[in-house]
């Protein structure tokens, strides 16, 4: 699993350089910075820089820190953003996470397969049908 790449939909730029998930996020106010992620699923501490105020229920924007697309996918449901995961196998997996900051959920979706993590996963349940897996 730590072996498994992240890729941006849209220019397939690795967001995971090195061993954290690294993404561009845009807050409110217009502020911008980085936030790396586990690439654990279902794993939510994060690595801000300190000027970079993350206040819990917030919304923001994740960008592609490699060609600025917006990541929010609003064909499913409001404030999840998507990325795509690979695995050591080469098979393609889309990953929601929600852009609110402190909301622990995850969906892990290929075909009608999907699977949940994270304490706050039942917050979309109605989308996908999906009870959250710890
Ligand atoms: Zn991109």
């Amino acid at each position: 699993m730590e072996n498994n790449d992240f890729v941006c939909p849209y220019c397939r730029g690795q967001l995971k350089p090195h061993v954290k998930i690294t993404l561009a996020a845009r807050k409110k106010d217009g502020t911008r910075g980085m936030i790396l992620f586990n690439p654990k699923l279902g794993e939510y501490d994060i690595y801000h820089h300190p000027s970079f105020k993350l206040v819990d229920g917030e919304l923001l924007d994740i960008l592609c820190p490699v060609c600025h697309a917006n990541l929010a996918d609003k064909t499913v449901a409001k404030n999840l953003a998507k990325i795509l995961m690979i695995d050591e196998k080469g098979e393609e997996y889309q990953i929601y996470f929600s852009e609110i900051v402190g909301m622990k959920c995850t969906y892990q979706i290929k075909g009608d397969t999907v699977e949940a993590y994270g304490e706050d996963a039942g917050e979309y349940q109605n989308y996908w049908g999906v009870s959250p897996r710890y």
